[in-house]
C-alpha cells in the first residue's frame, strides 16, 4: 500500500526508525486453542455484566503489564446509540485490569474525517476514563509501524498504530453490530481500528483477487487477523445494532457481554446471539480455516449452559441500499464506511422528502466508492473516489463528503 503524498514525511521517519513486525505477541491468558472457553453475562447492566464475565478470566498475567483497551469509538456519536462501545463496559474493563495490577489506557484510531480524542469524548468513554485517571490515546498521533503479513492473500503489509505493538496486552472491545460490508463487526474486525489513519481505507480499495470468490475487503480482514489478533475479546452487547450497521441501523438491546481469550470463538458466540452463523461471515470463516481461531460452536465451551436464552435475531444488512431507499439506485463499489455513513444519513434525513414522489420519473442514480468502471448519465457522484466521473455529472467532493453538501449539490442539479 503506497502512502498518500501528505504522509510521506512520516513514512520516511517510520521506515527509518521502526522495524517491521509480523504479529502481536501470543496471549498471556490461558486458552485451550482446540476447545476455547467463552463467557456470556447478561441481565445485570453493562458494568456488572462486564465484571461478571471477566471474573471467569484469570487476569493475573496482566499484573505489572501495560494494557491497551481498544473500544469501537470511531465515530462522532452520542453514547447509547448502538454505534460505539458502551462507556460502562469500558469502565468495567478499566477497573478489572487495574484490580489485576495492570497499567491501563484506552485508545482509538477512528474512521476517515474523525479525530480520536473528540470521538472518545463524544461517545462518553472519555468521561469514564478521566474519572479513573486512565490515559486516552489518539493512536493516529504518532508515526505508524509496518507489520508484515507473511501469509496475506490480499495484503502483505499493514501500517499499525504504534501503541498496538508497544502495549503488552491489547483488548478488543467492539459493539455487537451488523455491517454492510463485512456482515458483522466484532472483535476481529474491530482491530481494523488499529490501522493507522487513512490506511484503513486502503482495505476497501483493493482489486479483486483472481480465482477468489470473496470480496477483497473480507480477505484482507482475515489477512490482518493473522497479525493483529487481540489478546482478549470483550464484546459489548448492551445495545447493539442491526440492519444498516455499522452506523445507520436500528438499536437492539441484548443487555449482554461476551468475553473470550480466542477472539474468533468470542465472535462466533456473539454471532450466534445475533442469530447469525459465523460460517456465513467471510472474514471469520476464512480466518478459522487458516487456524487463527475457532468458530465451530460444537468445539467452543460456552458458559453458562443457557447462554442462548439472551439471543435475539438481528436483521441482516441489506445487500443493496436501493431496496432500503426506493426511487434511488445506489451504485456502491469499493466504498469505505465513512462515505457509506454520509450517504445513509443523507438518505435517512432527506430521502423521503426528495425521492418519495418520483416513482414515475425513474430512479435517481447515486454512486459512492472507487471501483466503478462506468456510471449512468446524471448519476449523483458522492465523495472524492467518484471524481473521475464528475464531468457532466453532479459531484459532491469530500473524503468523506458531508451530508449538507450532498443536499446542496442535489438541489443545485436536480431542482
Ligand atoms: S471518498 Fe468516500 S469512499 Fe473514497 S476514501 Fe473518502 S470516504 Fe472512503
Amino acid at each position: 500500500m503506497r502512502p498518500s503524498p501528505h504522509e510521506d514525511k512520516i513514512v520516511e521517519h517510520s521506515e527509518r526508525d521502526m522495524a517491521s513486525k509480523t504479529s502481536l505477541s501470543p496471549t498471556p491468558f490461558s486458552v485451550n486453542s482446540n476447545n476455547p472457553e467463552v463467557f456470556v453475562a447478561s441481565g445485570a447492566g453493562p458494568y456488572e455484566n462486564t465484571r461478571m464475565a471477566l471474573e471467569h478470566i484469570n487476569l493475573a498475567p496482566a499484573s505489572g503489564r501495560r494494557v491497551l483497551l481498544k473500544p469501537n469509538a470511531g465515530r462522532m456519536v452520542d453514547p447509547h446509540t448502538g454505534v460505539t462501545t458502551h462507556p460502562q463496559v469500558v469502565a468495567a474493563a478499566i477497573d478489572a485490569f487495574r484490580d489485576a495490577g495492570a497499567a491501563v489506557a484506552v485508545g482509538e484510531s477512528p474512521i476517515t474525517g474523525v479525530k480520536a480524542l473528540k470521538a472518545l469524548e463524544k461517545c462518553g468513554i472519555a468521561a469514564v476514563a478521566k474519572k479513573r485517571d486512565c490515559p486516552l490515546l489518539d493512536m493516529d498521533a504518532r508515526p505508524y509501524v509496518f507489520m508484515d503479513i507473511p501469509d496475506g492473500r490480499a495484503i502483505q503489509r499493514i501500517k499499525a498504530c504504534p501503541e498496538t505493538l508497544e502495549y503488552d496486552i491489547v483488548v478488543s472491545m467492539p459493539v455487537m453490530k451488523t455491517h454492510m460490508h463485512t456482515g458483522v463487526t466484532l472483535s476481529v474486525k474491530n482491530m481494523k481500528g488499529c490501522l493507522w489513519r487513512r490506511s484503513k481505507v486502503d482495505l476497501h480499495m483493493l482489486p479483486k483477487i483472481p480465482d477468489v470468490d470473496e470480496k477483497s475487503l473480507n480477505v484482507a480482514i482475515a489477512d490482518m487477523s493473522s497479525a493483529l489478533l487481540p489478546h482478549l475479546a470483550i464484546i459489548d452487547g448492551a445495545i447493539g445494532m442491526e440492519g444498516l450497521g455499522p452506523s445507520a441501523g436500528e438499536l437492539r438491546e441484548l443487555n449482554a457481554v461476551v468475553v473470550g481469550v480466542d477472539p474468533f470463538a468470542a465472535d462466533a458466540v456473539a454471532c450466534a446471539l445475533m442469530g447469525i452463523s459465523a460460517f456465513d461471515i467471510p472474514h471469520l470463516r476464512m480466518g478459522a480455516e487458516r487456524g487463527y481461531g475457532v468458530i465451530d460452536l460444537d468445539t467452543i465451551d460456552v458458559s453458562p449452559a443457557n447462554w442462548r436464552a439472551v439471543s435475539q435475531p438481528f436483521a441482516l444488512p441489506p445487500k443493496n441500499l436501493s431496496i432500503e431507499f426506493p426511487n434511488v439506485s445506489v451504485f456502491d463499489s469499493q466504498s469505505c464506511s465513512a462515505c457509506q455513513a454520509s450517504l445513509l444519513l443523507f438518505l435517512r434525513k432527506y430521502g423521503e422528502q426528495l425521492f418519495s414522489g418520483k416513482s414515475g420519473a425513474g430512479k435517481t442514480p447515486i454512486a459512492i466508492g472507487k471501483g466503478h468502471d462506468s456510471l449512468p448519465a446524471g448519476t449523483l457522484c458522492v465523495g472524492n473516489c467518484t471524481a473521475k466521473f464528475k464531468e457532466g455529472r453532479p459531484f459532491v467532493p469530500g473524503c468523506p463528503p458531508v451530508v449538507s453538501e450532498i443536499l446542496n449539490i442535489y438541489n443545485e442539479y436536480f431542482k
